[in-house]
C-alpha cells in the first residue's frame, strides 16, 4: 500500500489500561466495521492482528505493576495526520487525549519513504513530535550508502552489502545547504 507510515508503538501502563489503549487501533477484522464499541478510536491507524489476538497477548501481561506492550501499526498516511492533528468528532480521538484517558505513556517510531517520525506522550497527555529525514550512512569498507532509521542502534548494524560493521553517518543535505 502506498503512503503508509509504519512503525512500532510502545505502550507502558497497567495491564487493563494497555488493553483499553490497544482497542483504539483498527484491527484486521475491524477494517470495514470499526465502531465506537470500545470508545473513541484512532483514525486510519491499523494493526495486522485480529482483535481477539491482541486481547490474548495483552491478557498474557502481568496483572501487577506497570507493563510494556509493543504493537506494529500502519498509519495512512502519517502518525501526525492520524492521531495528532485530530479534529474533535464522534468517532476519533487524539493520542494525547487517549494517553490521558487510559493512563498510559507511549512512544512511537514510524518511517515512510525517507521520513521518520518520533513521538512521545505521557499519561498527562504531554506530547512531543519530531519529523525528520532518515539519516544516511556510508560503509567505509565497500562504499555502499543506506538510509537507516535513527532508532536503530547503528553500532550493531551491519552494511547491507558487505555485512561489515562501522557505518559512518553522512552529512544531511539540508545542513550542507545551510552552511553554503
Ligand atoms: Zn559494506
Amino acid at each position: 500500500m502506498a503512503n503508509m507510515a509504519c512503525g512500532m508503538v510502545t505502550v507502558q501502563g497497567h495491564k487493563g489500561d494497555i488493553l483499553e489503549f490497544t482497542e483504539r487501533f483498527i484491527s484486521s477484522d475491524e477494517i470495514d466495521n470499526k465502531t465506537t464499541e470500545f470508545g473513541l478510536y484512532f483514525n486510519r491507524s491499523f494493526v495486522y492482528a485480529r482483535r481477539r489476538e491482541i486481547f490474548n497477548e495483552v491478557n498474557g501481561l502481568c496483572s501487577e505493576g506497570i507493563s510494556t506492550f509493543e504493537l506494529f501499526v500502519f498509519f495512512a498516511w502519517s502518525a501526525e495526520s492520524c492521531i495528532i492533528n485530530v479534529k474533535n468528532n464522534d468517532e476519533h480521538i487524539s493520542l494525547s487525549d487517549a494517553c490521558k484517558l487510559d493512563g498510559v505513556s507511549v512512544t512511537i517510531h514510524t518511517e515512510e519513504c525517507d521520513i521518520e517520525e518520533y513521538i512521545t506522550c505521557d499519561s498527562d497527555g504531554n506530547l512531543n513530535y519530531e519529523c525528520e529525514r532518515i539519516p544516511e550512512y556510508e560503509c567505509p569498507h565497500c562504499g555502499s550508502v543506506m538510509a537507516i532509521p535513527s532508532y536503530i542502534r547503528i553500532e550493531e548494524n551491519e552494511c547491507c552489502e558487505c555485512g561489515k560493521l562501522g557505518l559512518v553517518l553522512l552529512p544531511n543535505d539540508d545542513d550542507e545547504s545551510e552552511a553554503a
